[in-house]
């Protein structure tokens, strides 16, 4: 007749305690930060700063031209000068 069971942690108050410890533990090393604010402010502040930037830098525009006679801005969609009205030329 065996009434005890090694092994069955649950009864006992230490192991309760463990095993909540643990499981703390766990939560906390999947993705869930303990106290720290300090860097996540940090790292927050920085990511809002970020997107203007790069907004601030774009390809410059490349198909902004000059006329040739006028020197009005003209795009190479443009088959005459929107200002003065010449012929553009694109191909020579
Ligand atoms: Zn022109």
């Amino acid at each position: 007749m065996g009434g005890r069971i090694k092994g069955q942690e649950s009864q006992e108050p230490r192991a309760v305690k463990r095993r909540a410890a643990t499981a703390a533990k766990k939560a906390a090393a999947k993705g869930a930060p303990p106290a720290d604010p300090g860097g996540l402010k940090v790292s927050t502040e920085s990511i809002v700063v970020d997107p203007p930037a790069k907004k601030k830098a774009p390809a410059a525009p490349a198909q902004q031209y000059h006329c040739a006679n006028c020197l009005g801005s003209v795009t190479k969609s443009d088959s005459h000068c929107p200002t003065c009205e010449v012929r553009l030329g694109w191909e020579g």
